[in-house]
């Protein structure tokens, strides 16, 4: 018998309509997994507080989402070296009461993507530069991206992210412009739309490109998780590509933060499964 559950959660605010508790503790009851995940609204000025609170209370980790994001890193002691370049961290673990900053955003993305395709020194266009942008494009540097072209609506925080690419990691990065129906070049290997172009409720939305530049042989992957079959899935599939959603993406980045509190590797069946039933998509 034990009655004491190891805790996890999420300081986030608002709160209410994160459906992450909903796919972790799936996971847990699968894997018979003694856990619990608590999920927090904390505003910022409690901040401090909350994370006190769980290094008081024996939590195993927990998630940051919006707007702590940028501002828990100062109430932590090291930050692994990927959410350092990215400069955000959704993911504490507490390791010998050692408070770790991570990043799984970009993680669970790469984990999904080595499923269908090389990264090794692929070219990738990516579209957006906010915060799933930064965790993309610095994962996927890392992971041996040899080239990634940023395309941006707004020029400072698309030139700062191609930047950031050259300055920190071993791929060069390049900011282009977003022009009206801008083409795919022949030689790009993976396509990203990290922008929320297509996210709920705004779902006929869509990227302002060429779509006849869409090829074979591209790995198309879009952040948009919900609905997971956005119009760029859809469109990349009849062109032939092979198509990643962000529903798959937001069940790798919880899958690695599991992994990371607890060591388990759990089933992303079970947890996909669990996000589809609750937030009303299908496939
Ligand atoms: P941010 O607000 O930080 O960034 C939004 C990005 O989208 C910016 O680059 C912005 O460009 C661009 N954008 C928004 N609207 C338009 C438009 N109409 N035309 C062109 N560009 C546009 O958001 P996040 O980076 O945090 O999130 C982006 C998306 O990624 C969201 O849909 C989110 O749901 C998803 N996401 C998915 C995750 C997953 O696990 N699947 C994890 C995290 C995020 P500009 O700079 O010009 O404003």
């Amino acid at each position: 018998m034990n009655f004491l559950h190891t805790l996890t959660g999420s300081f986030a605010q608002p709160a209410a309509e994160n459906p992450t508790v909903a796919m972790i503790e799936a996971a847990y009851r699968h894997h018979r997994m003694e856990w619990r995940y608590v999920n927090c609204e904390v505003p910022p000025e409690k901040l401090a507080d909350a994370v006190r609170g769980a290094r008081a209370m024996g939590w195993a980790g927990f998630n940051c989402s919006l707007p702590h994001k940028v501002t828990v890193i100062e109430h932590l002691d090291h930050l692994a070296p990927s959410a350092e370049i990215i400069g955000a961290v959704n993911t504490v673990v507490v390791r010998d009461g050692l408070l770790i900053g991570e990043n799984t955003d970009g993680q669970g993305f790469i984990e999904a993507l080595r499923g269908v395709g090389e990264i090794e020194g692929q070219r990738v266009l990516l579209f957006g530069a906010g915060g799933a942008a930064r965790a993309v494009a610095v994962e996927l540097a890392l992971a041996g991206a040899a080239h990634i072209t940023v395309v941006n609506r707004g020029r400072l925080h698309g030139q700062e992210l191609a930047d950031l690419v050259t300055a920190k990691t071993s791929a060069t990065g390049e900011y282009l412009h977003w022009h009206p129906a801008m083409p795919i070049p022949a030689d790009t290997g993976i396509v990203v739309n990290a922008t929320s172009i297509g996210l709920y409720p705004h779902v006929d939305d869509q990227l302002d490109i060429d779509w006849t530049t869409l090829r074979p042989g591209m790995v198309v992957a879009d952040a948009i998780p919900n609905p997971p079959r956005t119009h760029l899935i859809r469109s990349a599939e009849a062109a032939g590509c092979t198509v990643l959603d962000g529903l798959g993406m937001l069940v790798n980045q919880g899958a690695v933060a599991i992994r990371l509190w607890s060591g388990v590797d759990v089933d992303r069946g079970v947890m996909r499964r669990e996000l589809e039933r609750v937030l009303g998509v299908a496939e």
